[in-house]
């Protein structure tokens, strides 16, 4: 926590010196930069922010899902950010390939062939206090449902297993949750 204080100029508002900004900052800033921050697209300027606990804490939001995927437009399947999303899920060119798959032919009419085939998959996982379920009738693999639920949860997820190693490199970004 945070050491809190009012400055002269601004009584009755609480500030406080923020480390990751090393700036003296009131709550209601605070919290007004971390709400931001998770609407924000993958810019630079708010990551910092993006995965602030006390940031939350200032927002009113308990236990918010500190992940920095969260509301960002990043795409499930491959992992890259998009402009925008298909069903809030796939970026267009994965949209495009399932697309392709599932009607077995591309643009050109020939047999699709860099999509491996996708399938029903769903994973379980503690979330704002409730066990949830994230089941995806189309995936590649449970790396896309994982990335699925890091970005679109409000809360801080907890896995119920033990994630295979590549995805415990994509989860490093969380700085040692895995
Ligand atoms: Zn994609």
């Amino acid at each position: 926590m945070p050491k809190y204080f009012e400055l002269v100029e601004l009584p009755g508002r609480q500030h406080f010196h923020c480390e990751r900004l090393r700036a003296t900052l009131s709550t209601d800033a605070c919290g007004d930069r971390w709400k931001a921050a998770g609407v924000a697209t993958a810019d630079a300027r708010w990551i910092t922010c993006k995965s602030c606990r006390i940031g939350a804490r200032h927002a009113g939001e308990i236990n918010a899902n500190p992940s920095p995927f969260r509301a960002v437009k990043i795409c499930a399947r491959c992992h890259l950010t998009a402009s925008r999303l298909i069903a809030k899920h796939l970026c267009i060119s994965c949209y495009n390939r399932q697309r392709e798959q599932v009607i077995g032919a591309n643009a050109k009419g020939t047999k699709p062939v860099k999509l491996p085939p996708l399938h029903r998959r769903s994973i379980s996982y503690m979330a704002g206090g409730k066990l949830k379920t994230e089941t995806i009738d189309r995936s590649l693999d449970t790396t896309e449902l994982i990335v699925a639920v890091l970005r679109d949860e409000r809360y801080a997820v907890q896995f119920g297993w033990q994630a295979p190693a590549g995805v415990r490199a994509l989860l490093q970004f969380e700085g040692g949750h895995a």
